[in-house]
């Protein structure tokens, strides 16, 4: 037995929070199946919490949404693309497409022409992400993308941050450069739209970097890189339980490669959840910063002294998980607890890694 459980009014509270915060509209970001949330569940839960306006990576994504009945809301796919496919998808799901450089915009104006209809974009700027987007010395082109494109109305322009949890004078900078295109366009008359740049760190660690709408994902999750406090929830557990409780005696091996020796008798439960879950599983670290790369060492030295241990909850109570994380069970220390079979047990996983094998359940 085990679940991904997820608790709608931790999420929806999220949702008011982010939404008071940004004082502005919220692009609720779902991609990767809303951050390993669901995308379905999610995309409901926000639309409650009066969400109007939902973003997407894949175009696929955008058609989903539109099945699952979302068709009052707005939907940005944030990739630009040139393939035509792509963009008829976009068209077809009355989304709002990107479009980040002149073949996209070539692409897009093709297929809504071909289509009878004029599609709606937003322009894309890179200002130093390095993947999606006109540079910002395109004035031009970017120009064109409003002004010569019959077949595409632009009703927005953005770019994305690279570094908002981390690094104040990039982010400012991109900010920067964003603003100084719209500027220029509103100087030669044109309407730029809806301009939008922050991303949750954007929008927690910042407070003028708001535009006119901002782009969150991750903070609707509880789960964003900055350090600063957010008053996010946390979002999201697996749950499973004891299914054997054992005593070891002293010096009894755990795990293999026996990476734990007791040091007395210990009571040991087992809990039917590993790595084949998601549990313990993790991204390569994000060495980011010099800082990062010191505190990353730390912790791989802590681990080989056996200092970097494993928690997780046992009827409510912490319990240290001993050895090796196996592919199916971990074996935890809970000696001097009160703990008996069939006893819930809470893991912290990384939604995004868990296995689709579990389900989730919204509670
Ligand atoms: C993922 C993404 C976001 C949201 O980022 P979070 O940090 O999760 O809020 C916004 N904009 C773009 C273009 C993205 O790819």
């Amino acid at each position: 037995m085990k679940k991904f459980v997820i608790e709608r009014d931790k999420l929806a509270e999220n949702s008011r929070r982010i939404q008071e915060r940004a004082g502005v509209p919220v692009i609720a970001v779902l991609k990767a199946d809303g951050y390993g949330f669901g995308m379905a569940q999610m995309a409901q839960v926000l639309a409650e919490t009066g969400i109007t306006m939902f973003a997407v990576t894949e175009p696929e994504d955008a058609v989903k949404l539109r099945e699952l009945g979302f068709t009052q809301q707005e939907i940005l796919v944030m990739r630009s693309t040139a393939m035509a496919d792509e963009a008829y998808q976009a068209v077809q799901a009355n989304a709002i497409a990107t479009v980040g450089s002149p073949e996209a915009a070539y692409c897009l104006n093709e297929v809504a022409e071909g289509c009878g209809t004029q599609a709606r974009a937003h322009v894309k700027i890179d200002t130093g992400m390095g993947r999606y987007g006109f540079l910002p010395d395109q004035y031009a082109e970017i120009k064109a993308v409003y002004t010569h494109c019959a077949g595409i109305q632009v009703t927005g322009i953005y770019t994305h941050f690279h570094s908002a949890f981390a690094d104040e004078a990039a982010t400012r900078a991109q900010y920067k450069q964003l603003c100084n295109i719209t500027e220029r366009l509103k100087a030669d008359g044109v309407d730029c739209g809806l301009r939008h740049a922050a991303n949750s760190s954007g929008l927690f660690c910042y407070d003028d970097l708001m535009l006119d709408a901002v782009r969150v994902g991750s903070a609707f999750t509880g789960r964003i890189p900055a350090k600063t406090p957010t008053g996010l929830n946390r979002l999201g557990y697996l749950e499973s339980r004891v299914i054997e409780l054992r005593t070891v005696p002293k010096g009894h091996t755990v795990g293999y490669g026996a990476g734990y020796v007791t040091k007395d008798a210990t009571r040991i439960a087992v809990v039917p959840v590993g790595y084949t879950d998601g549990f313990s599983v993790e991204k390569k670290k994000d060495l980011y910063r010099f800082r990062d790369v010191i505190r990353y060492i730390i912790g791989e030295i802590k681990n080989g002294l056996g200092k970097g241990a494993i928690y997780i909850t046992v009827n409510g109570q912490r319990a240290r998980v001993l050895g090796h994380v196996g592919l199916c069970h971990v074996s935890v220390d809970v000696t001097g607890l009160d703990v008996h079979n069939g006893d819930t047990a809470i893991l912290d996983v990384n939604p995004l890694y868990l296995s689709p094998l579990v389900p989730k359940e919204y509670v």
